[in-house]
């Protein structure tokens, strides 16, 4: 049991690290605001990170994400992966990315493997060579070490232990890893979006040594990359058969903050652009969503209210509700149940979603 600092409510489903419970999140924001940003600034200084977005020093100015980072001499980006050395950024370039990569035999647990190629044969023959799950074939996975936001809840949160000593690959080493068995490749993190630039032109080389066979290119993300990279995302996407995987972590910008340190509104409008691309091919969809049950905060009210937000663009683009295991700083929040599941999947549907799937529901919890 936690009691929350601003209105002394207990529960169990009120995390210890951020100290406010969703209501006072919600409706008594500006009090809880303090306390929720030394939070995160105390977390991110344990791993040697900006507690917020460098600002007000000129001459590194980095524009990839929404946090715009002007990283002062010696300093390092909000993702930890960008520094200024002697007033220019250096770090992960075209050719280079701080990553590891593995392959993973299709069907895999992407999460839209329920409404892809890789697990379902949608898009054949064009962009799958199976007219089922793709069984025999392989998915390559690439994680970018870094990250623009600061999630409580983070279900990777090594990475940023290991960017005190980052694995820096050559896009030559990866190419070597893009088989002939190898029918998609999945961008996530941490988030691609800090290193995009990477991705975008090591997608192009890809898919030139592919050409005329199956390649996807699918992205997981947090979507606070810069719209000009978003774009090229989708167009990459769109021309390959590929998705991007939108995680929508709030719909409320005060949740957003309190949970991930930074605000929505990026992400949003990101979204938004990318959603552009849904009537353009929509088997297989280019554009899928997902949101991470937080128990305690991402309750049937957030989720209908993304979900009206999605379906405002398209009612049919995939969306995807994840368990939550606990983990980083919120491992005293239970595991998420079967019954925050199955309620915000109907907040969904009743928003208008007519695609709609609980991942891994099997492993959900009991009761809260
Ligand atoms: S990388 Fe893309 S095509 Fe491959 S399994 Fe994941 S979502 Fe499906
Ligand atoms: S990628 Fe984003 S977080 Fe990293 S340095 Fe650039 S603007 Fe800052
Ligand atoms: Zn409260």
């Amino acid at each position: 049991m936690t009691k929350c600092i601003n209105c002394a409510k207990e529960s169990r489903l009120i995390s210890q690290t951020l100290g406010v419970c969703l209501d006072c999140i919600r409706k008594d924001y500006g009090k809880a605001s303090e306390h929720i940003q030394k939070t995160h600034s105390a977390i991110r200084k344990t791993f040697g990170l900006p507690d917020k977005p460098p600002k007000g020093w000129s001459g590194a100015s980095c524009e990839i994400c929404v946090n715009k980072c002007n990283i002062p001499p010696g300093g390092k980006g909000y993702c930890g992966i960008r520094e200024n050395e002697r007033g220019k950024i250096s770090g992960p370039t075209e050719d280079m990315a701080y990553i590891t990569y593995y392959h993973d035999q299709l069907p895999t647990n992407c999460v839209a493997g329920w409404a892809c190629p890789g697990g379902t044969g949608s898009g054949y023959p064009e962009f799958c060579h199976k007219k089922s799950a793709e069984i025999g074939y392989k998915n390559l996975a690439v994680f970018y070490l870094g990250c623009s936001l600061n999630c409580l809840f983070c279900q990777n949160f090594h990475f940023r232990e290991e960017l005190q000593n980052p694995p820096a690959v050559s896009s030559d080493t990866l190419l070597k890893a893009v088989d002939e068995l190898t029918s998609c490749i999945c961008y996530f993190g941490g988030d691609p979006s800090p290193q995009l630039p990477h991705s975008i032109a090591f997608s192009r080389r890809a898919l030139d040594l592919k050409k005329g066979d199956i390649l996807r290119i699918c992205w997981e993300t947090n979507g606070t990359m810069d719209p000009k990279l978003l774009s090229e995302v989708m167009d990459i996407a769109l021309t390959s058969g590929g998705c991007v995987k939108f995680d929508l972590k709030a719909y409320s910008k005060d949740l957003n903050i309190a949970l991930c340190g930074i605000t929505n509104k990026r992400t949003l409008d990101n979204f938004s652009l990318a959603s552009k691309y849904v009537m353009k091919r929509k088997v297989p969809p280019v554009l899928t969503a997902s949101t991470l049950l937080v128990p305690g905060y991402i309750d049937r009210e957030e989720v209908y209210n993304i979900s009206r937000f999605i379906a405002g663009h398209d009612p049919d683009i995939p969306y995807s509700l994840l368990g939550f295991g606990p983990d980083f700083f919120m491992r005293d929040l239970p595991f998420t149940s079967k019954r925050h599941a199955d309620e915000c999947a109907a907040a969904a549907r009743e928003a208008g979603l007519t695609n709609v799937n609980i991942g891994n529901y099997n492993l959900l919890g009991i009761e809260y």
